[in-house]
């Protein structure tokens, strides 16, 4: 069940330019997301609850947008807008609705770049728009040389063991898809690759698991990888915090205590378990020849 809703803002300006994505822009055409990744920052973080039947579409946002980019394209104000940071893009019901593309139309007229992030083979549907905003796409001046193309389309994975992604993300097409989907854009002369966020502790981080992971980026040509750790928020009965120590409890009782010792009272491991990840993937990613991170 989907509910309609009418918005009066769509395009978030942030306060700074996202240093890893690049993005200093955001559009989110739905609110909740159906794939329920039980990790996901959205619940907990600001948004609350996001299970399918909170699922909500933004009916008006191509007219909202159009509004919003047509002021700032007319002062100049380019940035790449990522889709989406709080919800899929392509899921299930976008077959339907077509919001997500109606929004590329508008981005397209505008020329204002675009970063992808997508778990669905869906985005595929797009290449063609995604081909025109490549080739119009007007970048900020500083990402003119550094970066030169106007689609980004990253895939978004969190482990490569099918049986484990099932119980983690029930809603979302398997890891292999995706990897499939993405090796079809690359075919297609896009720029785009993995985002192995968030790798979780002890399930899905060791260095075999790594190491996997960049087997299958060069197997499947990814033009880039980003490595990024687990972070749960909240304390209300569907927050990530809660529903992921629901799960852990229920599939690796076994890890609770490691978890817990890991993260203390804040919201991401330590910081010697981030350092450590991320040392491992630079060794990994040169290893493998695959690109860590866009820029
Ligand atoms: S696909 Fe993304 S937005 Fe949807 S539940 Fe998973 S992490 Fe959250």
């Amino acid at each position: 069940m989907v509910n309609e809703i009418q918005v009066e803002s769509i395009l978030n300006k942030h306060r700074k330019r996202d240093d890893w994505f690049l993005d200093d822009y955001s559009v989110n055409p739905y609110y909740g997301c159906s794939f329920n990744c039980i990790y996901c920052y959205t619940r907990g973080f600001r948004y609350g609850e996001n299970m399918p039947g909170k699922l909500s579409a933004k009916v008006n946002a191509p007219e909202v947008l159009e509004k919003q980019l047509r002021r700032r394209a007319k002062n100049g104000e380019y940035g790449i807008i990522a889709i989406s940071t709080s919800t899929e893009p392509y899921q299930r019901v976008e077959e339907r609705l077509t919001l997500t593309r109606k929004i590329l139309e508008v981005i397209l007229e505008y020329r204002f770049p675009v970063h992808i992030l997508t778990k669905s083979g869906l985005v595929l549907r797009d290449l063609d728009l995604f081909r025109e905003i490549d080739k119009s796409a007007i970048l900020p001046d500083d990402l003119k040389n550094e970066l030169g193309r106007g689609v980004i389309i990253n895939f978004s994975i969190s482990t490569l063991n099918e049986k484990l992604a099932k119980i983690i993300e029930p809603g979302a097409p398997d890891p292999f898809e995706r990897l499939e989907a993405m090796r079809k854009c690359r075919e297609e002369g896009f720029l785009a690759g993995i985002s192995y966020i968030p790798a979780l502790p002890f399930l899905s981080d060791s260095e075999e698991d790594l190491e996997r992971m960049l087997e299958m980026a060069r197997e499947y040509d990814a033009a880039f990888v980003f490595v990024g750790s687990l972070t749960l928020f909240g304390n209300r009965p569907y927050d990530c915090r809660m529903v992921y120590y629901k799960f852990l409890e229920e599939y690796h009782p076994e890890l609770v205590p490691r978890y817990r010792n890991l993260f203390r009272r804040s919201f991401q491991p330590s910081k010697e378990y981030r350092k450590k990840l991320q040392e491992k993937v630079k060794e990994l990613c040169e290893k493998y020849g695959v690109k860590n991170g866009l820029i």
